[in-house]
């Protein structure tokens, strides 16, 4: 294994443990300058696919090493976890945990935010007719030489996004509740939990259910360290892989609108800047706007979301209990969530 993609090599060794309780494939197979890199789809738990699904992601972008690192830690968890506990090997008898660790293996060699064809695998989808993008940073079409690279006009998406696309329409749209998590980093001095949409600044249909959410999340682990935003509040952008599945899914022969099913696509936003406040130097080093780069720190970072993934995996596996209330309730929390982001 190429020392500069250890992440792969742990990716086999979790994988290689979890072969007597995980089902796992090869999304694409992602070739560049004589390698080949797998993608690889984990699912873990119940086979029927109309069971409540969490689905954590990582390594989109390939500079945010830390990305699937965390997603790694929380597989490592599991992995011993599920050779003793009898309560998670019960709850996955009722639920589902599906991971895409690393989506961008190319990029993460290359130490890039693209892939090795430089698209940004997040402004990648089909643009949306109401996407209004901030500058650059929302997308652009000019040159795979600049960063925010969308793809030529009309291409298709590249493989690893439509590979990740296609897992995630699979595993997650049939069930009664799905929640996704995407691992980022590289924005701001706080951890953030960004819901859609990132294409506008206009309220997305799920509000009440994301409020909810945010609720349970504050009552049960009432220090916990999270901002939950809508991403546009901070800057917009075309072809976000998550608007376009949301999209997909509300389209899809169930209504995710307080419908039968629902999907929430979240994205975790580790707050990187705070690495570089407290260790200035790292700012001249590619991956220093990036990852917590001091081994202390790196720990912290690693043990630090693991509670949150706990905590995602429950509310998730017990919709009944706050994501379909009934409808004037459901209004309510809709009108609070949007005094809360939008007033
Ligand atoms: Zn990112």
């Amino acid at each position: 294994m190429i020392e500069s993609l250890r992440e792969l090599a742990q990716i086999d060794t979790l994988l290689e443990r979890l072969s007597d309780h995980a089902r796992v494939e090869t999304l694409t197979t992602v070739e560049h300058r004589g390698h080949r890199f797998p993608v690889h789809g984990v699912v873990l738990g119940a086979t029927d696919r109309r069971l409540p699904t969490l689905a954590v992601v990582g390594g989109v972008h390939g500079l945010e090493r830390i990305g699937t690192r965390v997603v790694l830690a929380y597989l490592h968890t599991l992995v011993e976890l599920l050779g003793w506990d009898d309560v998670l090997t019960r709850a996955l008898e009722r639920s589902r945990l599906v991971f895409v660790p690393l989506v961008n293996p190319a990029g993460m060699l290359l130490r890039t935010r693209a892939n090795g064809a430089g698209v940004d695998l997040m402004r990648n989808a089909p643009p949306h007719p109401d996407g209004k993008a901030s500058p650059l940073v929302g997308g652009q079409r000019l040159s795979s030489k600049l960063p925010w690279f969308m793809g030529d006009p009309g291409a298709a998406m590249e493989p690893e996004a439509a590979a990740l696309c296609a897992f995630v329409e699979r595993e997650c749209f049939e069930s009664r509740l799905a929640v996704s998590v995407d691992v980022h980093s590289g924005f701001g001095f706080e951890d953030r939990i960004w819901f859609p949409y990132a294409r506008t600044r206009k309220p997305f249909p799920n509000l009440a259910e994301v409020y909810a959410l945010e609720r349970l999340l504050d009552v049960t682990l009432p220090n916990h360290v999270y901002r939950l935003e809508p991403q546009a509040r901070n800057y917009t952008v075309h072809g976000d892989l998550w608007d376009h599945l949301h999209d997909r899914h509300a389209n899809s022969s169930a209504s995710s609108i307080a419908g039968e099913r629902v999907f929430l696509p979240l994205t975790l936003e580790l707050g990187s800047w705070l690495w570089l406040r407290k260790n200035p130097r790292q700012a001249f080093s590619v991956l220093g706007g990036f990852n917590p780069m001091k081994p202390h720190r790196l720990r912290r970072t690693l043990r630090r979301h693991l509670p949150l993934f706990d905590f995602l995996h429950r509310a998730t596996a017990s919709p009944e209990r706050w994501a379909f209330p009934d409808p004037d309730a459901r209004e309510r929390l809709a009108a609070a969530a949007f005094e809360r982001w939008y007033a």
